[in-house]
């Protein structure tokens, strides 16, 4: 049913937990399985220095959550934006039909904590 690729990142999760001094933070859930993503970013000068998520739910969106996080570290908030739940479905190589929408979470936590960064900015 899951890759060797989703399994990997379930059994060991990457930047898993809560950045020290996190600038950006973003929750985001949904009703289908219940999972609750949250991620936090330190962001400096427009680059992703670290990201780490929490999340609460089934496999394939904690999997999912674990190589976002490895896909948007290092990258300005212009490239981690970019990043799409498809590609995220091709890095793992593949889920299951009825866990797509995990990873449309993953796509819409990392939104989430860009703009959540956005307006802090805004405010300062
Ligand atoms: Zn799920």
């Amino acid at each position: 049913m899951y890759t060797e690729r989703v399994m990997d990142h379930f059994n060991n999760p990457r930047n898993m937990g809560e950045v020290e001094d996190y600038n950006a933070e973003g929750t985001v859930g949904n009703a289908k399985c219940g999972d609750i993503m949250r991620m936090t970013m330190r962001i400096e000068d427009g680059v992703i220095e670290d990201v780490k998520f929490k999340t609460f739910g089934c496999g394939a969106a904690v999997a999912t959550s674990s190589i976002a996080t490895e896909m948007v570290k290092g990258k300005t908030v212009e490239e981690a934006l970019k990043l799409t739940n498809s590609a995220v479905v091709e890095a793992l190589e593949g889920l299951p039909p009825q866990k797509i929408h995990c990873s449309v979470l993953a796509e819409e936590a990392v939104r989430a904590a860009i703009e959540n960064w956005r307006e802090r900015a805004g405010e300062e």
